[in-house]
């Protein structure tokens, strides 16, 4: 195994793969295209699913009921009804941004998108934001926190009750 192959192998490599150590461009145009428009889900961690509660004066349970499913053993929001767009994108905006799912909130910088090169061009397809011309370089510590950020999102979403 040589020495990349190695430092590629520590958690701290998922959150900072060595690939990225000059950063790398994005800016958000806000063009809601990661918003909806194909099948995907948007997990929820705990700490979510507080938050989106508190933001719309609900109490947790109602919440789930109005705007979450099940998938699998963990929660994801619904899609807007004959849609494949989030339940809570209007004219094209995040009408939550304030409140919005870690998942969203860390995009672009989800672990299986900075792992590689070839993750992050497939990553950019999807993305008109990833190496915008407009695009400023986002250093390697901001990327480290929000993938550590979505990291920590996952291991939130695996709870069984809620109180
Ligand atoms: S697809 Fe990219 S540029 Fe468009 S809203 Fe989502 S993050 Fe921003």
């Amino acid at each position: 195994m040589d020495a990349i192959s190695q430092r590629n192998n520590s958690v701290e490599d998922k959150v900072a793969p060595f690939w990225i150590r000059k950063g790398l461009r994005f800016h958000c145009t806000g063009c809601g295209g990661c918003c909806g428009g194909a099948p995907g889900y948007v997990f929820l961690g705990l700490q979510d699913l507080k938050r989106l509660a508190e933001h719309h004066s609900l109490p947790l349970k109602t919440f789930l009921e109005r705007y979450a499913r099940r998938v699998d053993k963990r929660w994801a929001l619904i899609d807007r009804p004959g849609t494949y767009d989030c339940i809570f994108l209007k004219n094209k905006s995040c009408s939550v941004y304030s409140a919005r799912p870690t998942q969203c909130r860390t995009f672009p910088w989800w672990i299986d998108q900075i792992q590689d090169p070839k993750s992050w061009q497939e990553a950019k397809e999807r993305c008109e934001g990833i190496d915008h011309p407009e695009a400023p370089l986002v250093p390697i510590e901001t990327i480290e926190k929000e993938a550590r950020s979505y990291l920590e999102n996952i291991l939130d979403q695996n709870f069984t009750s809620i109180s």
